[in-house]
């Protein structure tokens, strides 16, 4: 395996120039979204500056290029998660849209009253409260695998939380606010023993590792474009062909039809039977610019340097007196998100006092408040870590933090 030349990847993310209160940016929060790199920016303008027409019902030349580049980013997105058909990829506007659209389509017409849905205590809200919607509508219970003290998944009571009622397991392939990467497989494997489906949130999971829809065993996967490299508002839902198949729409409206009638209408195949109206055109083409772009790097190179950042940033923080890291202890278990605590200071503060020396990290309860809950807190400090970033990064990150210490004792 090659290693990453994190200088010349670097040099293609032009934010990472900016200088934030007279310091050179570090930039921390890519859990949040990534920065992009200079290919997706210029896939975006030749999209908007030389073909730009809306896609599929065209004859013309733009439309028809439109409708190339449209078409090429789903056999992009596809090859890249391991789908074997292009056509169960969905294009959403992100993971919340991604698992927004599985309540809807598929829980309407398979959720009943009495059934269950497992969750998780790590998920973040948009693998939650869809699913609290979908059951204040049909009557089913939402149930919770538990997390431990280093916020990790017990498995140990899996068997009695899955019973003849589980409908689904949604579960997040990396938790964004520890870090924590979850035993997908194994989950999956059980709950599909157990006649359930799976949903895997991987907003996270799609950043930092290799994916494989049918290796993970998911029946619905999701993924944002934003945390990708790839622009905001466009994002993906894959799923098993026969399912979509199986599953009615969930927007009506113009791309999604094939005939229509006064009182009925008859559907597209999939996937455009889920992508009601104009679709996110340049977000698809600039979220294939960057499939294109991480696969050209290699996933295997990112993932290794992005772990070289990870135990860095770990030794890092243990030296610095008063900061508790939240999260798995081994570095098999975690992923390049690091949520901490420092002694008094609250978890805004320290983000200001580093947004003062230039280092962007984020504070808060991360849209994981059951998280927050099992810990006894109300936020942490959360630093990221994605390709572009080093040790040097890291450095300033501990500088930063230091400051927090001698104005906070
Ligand atoms: N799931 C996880 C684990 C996330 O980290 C996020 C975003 O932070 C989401 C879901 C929601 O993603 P989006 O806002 O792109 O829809």
């Amino acid at each position: 395996m090659h290693r990453l030349d994190v200088g010349r990847v670097r040099a293609e993310f032009p934010t990472l120039a900016e200088t934030v209160n007279g310091r050179p940016l570090v930039y921390l929060d890519s859990a949040a979204t990534s920065q992009k790199p200079q290919p997706v920016l210029d896939a975006l303008d030749a999209y908007w500056v030389h073909d730009n027409a809306n896609v599929h019902r065209g004859i013309h030349e733009l439309s028809r290029r439109a409708t190339e580049a449209y078409e090429g980013a789903r056999l992009e997105l596809a090859r890249w998660i391991g789908a074997s058909d292009a056509a169960e990829v969905v294009f959403t506007t992100g993971t919340t849209g991604a698992i927004n659209l599985v309540a809807h389509a598929w829980g309407l017409d398979n959720v009943r009253e009495g059934d269950e849905i497992l969750l998780t205590v790590l998920e973040h809200h948009s693998n939650i409260v869809p699913w609290q919607l979908l059951a204040r509508r049909t009557g089913a219970r939402l149930r919770y695998i538990e997390i431990d003290d280093q916020g990790r998944l017990i498995l140990d009571g899996l068997d009695h939380l899955l019973t003849e009622r589980t409908r689904l397991v949604a579960l997040g392939q990396v938790s964004n606010a520890l870090g924590t990467v979850n035993p997908v497989k194994e989950v999956a494997a059980r709950a599909r023993a157990a006649g359930a489906l799976v949903l895997v949130d991987g907003a996270q999971g799609a950043v930092h590792s290799r994916v494989d829809v049918h290796e993970l065993g998911a029946d619905f996967y999701a993924l944002s474009g934003h945390k990708m490299c790839g622009p905001t508002g466009i994002g993906a839902l894959w799923a098993r062909r026969e399912l979509l198949d199986s599953m009615s729409p969930w927007q009506g409206g113009g791309e999604m039809i094939h005939t229509v009638e006064r009182d009925m209408s008859s559907w597209a195949p999939v996937p455009h039977k889920f992508e009601a109206g104009t679709p996110n055109i340049a977000g698809a083409v600039g979220l294939g610019a960057a499939v294109e772009y991480l696969s050209a790097l290699g996933m295997d190179a990112i993932v290794e340097h992005e772990r070289d950042v990870l135990r860095y940033a770990l030794e890092g923080l243990a030296a610095v007196t008063g900061v508790r890291v939240y999260g798995p202890e081994s570095l098999d278990e975690r992923s390049a998100v690091v949520s901490f605590t420092m002694g008094d200071a609250h978890p805004h503060d320290i983000s200001t006092i580093l947004d003062s020396q230039g280092v962007a990290i984020r504070a808060g309860h991360h849209c994981a408040q059951l998280v927050m809950k099992h810990f006894g807190i109300s936020a942490t400090a959360r630093a990221s870590f994605y390709l572009y970033n080093t040790r040097a990064d890291v450095d300033r990150l501990v500088e930063g933090l230091e400051a927090v210490r001698t104005i906070f004792g």
